[in-house]
């Protein structure tokens, strides 16, 4: 190799890309990085029937987002452009009529009925599934003549004998039998490349150096070889990534977390913290490190690190970074933080633009609490308006245990111990020490009682710290508060 290293992610547009799918983007980019070499956007769009209009977008804002930037592109364009694989039929279609010419595939003319009774012969035969090979025999002159008003496809004619050898950068050899691989279809009915002609076709015209991929694609890399054998191409360097397997060890779904990397920004995950937990899939820096940066990780990423076996996805450690990340937040930007996610998620009769006072004095109080974004708004809204939102009554006496009695001992105690607080002297440790006097006077711990005037004050039994949140109520809505859950309670 003498050339720059050179990755590509290439997704196909069918949806917005999920996580598990994402890692290998973010794998593929920071290897080029590491190496100083050159990270390729490619859009994989030939199966026309699973295209999502949306999708190019979605792709593009996920790796945004994730601060995964790419030198060629669909949208930046580049020397091998276009980067649309819809875009590049001929292209396809040249290297399958030069293959067809050497012999090295064939048309076939099998209709769809034909092939599912060939599966079902072979299903109650207990044979392997795969195509029979009957227009391989076809001769030459008489598919040619049959192309002109029959509908085909091309198959690639595989190998019947010995075995194809994958070397992987991750995996090792890993060697197939050419007994059991079957004549795949490279070139649609459609006049559209699979994926195997596709991928081969453009990852050499790219240049790419190494192709890295999940490792639901290693099946495929016999296919590959072989087109690239019978191409007269040099392949790239493949390095299949591990699986990712769910918190019960069964391969991710959408269920154990493998949802779109825009389901993660919206419930409030920091770019940051996806990156590092999906850069730990699979891969480590060393035997200790559990948070990696993308600077890390765009310098010192090595595919020598990948492990073959399955990565476990753990949302408790993605969690666990996201905290992280936000407590290592600069004091500004947690506000700013702050207010984009309260201006989202509060109730549209709270005046715009949101209090920054407001925010500011919360900032800390929420920086502790939280471990998602989207919690902000939820967490904060109390904090606005004269009286708690709304909540029903049965949530003061029932549902915090207690019963009615004690809700009315509770609020009656705390308006009377609060309300000798002056407007001077209403400050966080002055509430506490009223609030904390109650204990023998109800003849109960504060964890029984505090619940009371948490519902009072926010609507819910617990949220962030209480005492501080009073203060910055202040002493007349805390009191009106309280007068109103006493009245609500009985
Ligand atoms: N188009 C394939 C996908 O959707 C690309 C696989 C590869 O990277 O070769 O994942």
């Amino acid at each position: 190799m003498t050339g720059p290293v050179r990755t590509r992610y290439a997704p196909s547009p069918t949806g917005d890309p999920h996580i598990g799918n994402i890692r290998s983007a973010l794998f593929s980019w920071a290897f080029a990085r590491a190496q100083g070499g050159q990270f390729i956007l490619r859009i994989e769009d030939t199966d026309r029937n699973r295209l999502v209009e949306t999708s190019v977008e979605a792709i593009m804002e996920s790796l945004r987002w994730l601060g995964i930037d790419w030198d060629e592109g669909p949208d930046v364009g580049g020397p091998h452009a276009p980067y649309f694989q819809s875009e590049r039929l001929p292209l396809y279609q040249k290297m399958a009529q030069t293959l067809i010419d050497e012999g090295k595939a064939y048309r076939c003319f099998c209709t769809a009925e034909r092939l599912d009774l060939m599966r079902a012969a072979q299903a109650a035969a207990k044979k392997p599934p795969g195509y029979d090979g009957l227009c391989r025999a076809l001769p030459h002159a008489a598919a040619e003549a049959r192309a002109a008003s029959e509908r085909f496809v091309v198959r690639f004619a595989m190998k019947r004998e010995g075995a194809t050898t994958l070397h992987d950068l991750v995996r090792g050899d890993v060697v197939f039998e050419n007994a059991l691989q079957d004549d795949f279809v490279m070139l649609k009915s459609d006049g559209y490349p699979t994926y195997h002609l596709g991928v081969v076709v453009d990852d050499t015209d790219m240049e790419i150096t190494h192709a890295i991929r999940g490792d639901e694609w290693i099946s495929s890399a016999p296919k590959h070889i072989q087109l690239y054998e019978a191409l007269g191409w040099d392949p790239p360097q493949w390095a299949h990534l591990p699986l990712i397997l769910g918190p019960d060890h069964k391969k991710l779904s959408k269920r154990s977390g493998d949802t779109a990397v825009l389901d993660y920004r919206a419930k409030g995950y920091l770019p940051e913290a996806l990156c590092s937990f999906l850069a730990l899939l699979g891969w480590s820096l060393d035997a200790s490190t559990s948070v990696v940066t993308r600077e890390e990780l765009a310098e010192k990423f090595s595919l020598e690190r990948v492990v073959p076996n399955p990565a476990v996805f753990d949302i408790e450690r993605l969690d666990f970074l996201n905290g992280h990340y936000i407590r290592a937040m600069s004091e500004d930007g947690w506000v700013d933080t702050i207010a984009t996610w309260a201006d989202a998620g509060l109730p549209p009769h709270i005046p715009r633009p949101i209090d920054r006072g407001i925010l500011s004095a919360a900032a800390p109080l929420l920086r502790e609490r939280i471990t998602r974004l989207d919690e902000i708004a939820p967490s904060i809204e109390f904090l606005f308006g004269f009286e708690a939102p709304e909540y029903l009554p049965e949530l003061l006496t029932e549902k915090i245990g207690g019963g009615h009695e004690h809700a009315t001992q509770v609020l009656d105690a705390a308006l009377l111990a609060l309300d000798s607080l002056g407007g001077d002297g209403w400050d966080v440790e002055a509430i506490k020490a009223a609030v904390f006097g109650l204990e023998p006077l109800l003849g109960a711990k504060p964890r029984k009682f505090v619940p009371v005037l948490y519902v009072a004050i926010m609507a819910k039994p617990a949220g962030i710290p209480l005492f501080e949140s009073m203060a910055i109520l202040g002493r007349e809505r805390t009191l009106q508060r309280l007068r109103t859950a006493r009245a609500k309670a009985g």
